[in-house]
């Protein structure tokens, strides 16, 4: 068994073997540019990132000319958001989004309103979920954009999305869906679910970092962030980086076979673990709403730990709390906080999540070494 043991799928996770083989050809083999028109090399690579282009279309149930390629999900989030307040800051200015979302969502509307932008930040309910009510109040004639996330990146707690846009359309607002965590873990029907804007990454799953897409549901105007060459239908400028878009192509084609079972195991194997720490740690209590979440994960608080040295002695695990993209700072969670946690509590709380290479084993492994851990810190805080 390979150690740590990595319990951390939701920051990143490992590119599937398949996906490299796919994707190697097009570093030095086929290394065209995909908007050269004029010759073979740049045909080739044409061809392959419209087989990706479909490849991706076909997950999500959309048409492969609404796949607009990024350099990930904030750079989705961006698009999306700055995008469709440029295009329609003249009919409104009102955005609503929720104080649990990305920071890539959430600092991104912190700078719109530098720019006019008025936006109500919805505070979750102690479980994370957001109701239809909550966000029927807080709908007005002026707002432009609704964007609330498919699934939460620290408890994995999944929003009632279908409502919500239907709600957001009926004063003529946009749905906008970060659905980083949730594209390829649990169905995501951008059509049936009515969301207009989607964004996602690739690296989340099985996919290569940097690169990722907004899925724009056509009749949907957005200003381009990145001016240039007018590449992706003038949404979006830049060189085409061809192996991660047919990376991405690919790790969605497998996504698309596999997720079902994927995901059936994994709750097996998550349900075990929670089970197990809740059962045999005392003081222990699960974040977050645990009826609709994300199948693979589970953030779990330890009381009366001390947050810093409990990672500190995991050394065999590797976990996360918070998310890895504030792991730079030394703050409780802001989403854990939301959920009313005091500060300890939020320092105190793991994310587990587990993903395609996770085996049996490990997780008896892990869920021995988390007892055993906290065991011997309480233990430790009583001498
Ligand atoms: N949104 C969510 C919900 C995420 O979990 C992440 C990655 N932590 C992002 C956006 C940012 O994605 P990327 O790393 O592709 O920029």
């Amino acid at each position: 068994m390979r150690l740590p043991v990595y319990l951390d799928y939701n920051a990143t996770t490992p590119v599937d073997s398949r996906v490299l083989e796919t994707m190697l050809p097009w570093f030095s083999e086929h290394f065209g540019n995909a908007a050269s028109r004029t010759h073979l090399y740049g045909w080739t690579a044409e061809e392959a990132v419209t087989n990706a282009r479909k490849q991706v279309a076909k997950f999500l149930n959309v048409n492969p000319k609404e796949v607009v390629f990024t350099s990930g999900a904030t750079e989705a989030n961006n698009l999306a958001i700055k995008g469709l307040f440029e295009k329609k800051s003249v009919r409104g200015k009102h955005i609503i989004t929720v104080a649990t979302e990305h920071k890539a969502i959430l600092d991104t509307c912190h700078h719109l309103e530098e720019w006019g932008a008025e936006v109500t930040y919805l505070v979750p309910s102690s479980d994370g979920l957001i109701s239809l009510q909550q966000l029927a109040n807080v709908l007005r004639k002026d707002t432009i954009l609704v964007s609330v996330m498919y699934a939460n990146n620290e408890i994995g707690v999944i929003q009632p999305i279908r409502e919500m846009a239907t709600l957001a359309h009926s004063v003529g607002a946009v749905f906008h869906s970060d659905a980083t965590q949730a594209v390829g873990k649990v169905t995501v029907d951008m059509h049936s679910d009515g969301i207009d804007l989607l964004s996602l990454s690739a690296h989340k799953l099985y996919g290569p970092k940097g690169i990722g897409a907004l899925i724009v549901k056509q009749g949907i105007e957005i200003s381009q962030q990145l001016d240039g060459g007018g590449h992706e239908r003038g949404r979006r400028s830049g060189t085409l980086n061809v192996p991660g878009i047919v990376g991405l192509g690919k790790a969605c084609e497998i996504a698309q076979k596999e997720m079902k079972s994927e995901s059936e195991r994994l709750k097996l194997l998550r349900d075990r673990l929670e089970q197990g720490i809740l059962s045999q740690v005392p003081h222990t209590f699960v974040n977050g709403n645990i009826a609709a979440r994300l199948p693979h994960l589970t953030n779990i608080c330890f009381e009366d730990v001390d947050g810093e040295n409990l990672l500190l002695s995991l050394k065999d695990v590797a976990v996360s709390t918070g998310s890895a993209c504030t792991s730079a700072s030394v703050l409780p969670s802001y989403v854990l906080k939301v959920l009313g946690l005091t500060d300890d509590q939020a320092y105190a709380s793991l994310r587990l999540s587990l993903g395609r290479f996770t085996t049996d084993d490990e997780i008896t492994f892990a869920l021995q070494h988390i007892k055993e851990v906290v065991e011997q810190m309480r233990v430790g805080s009583l001498m």
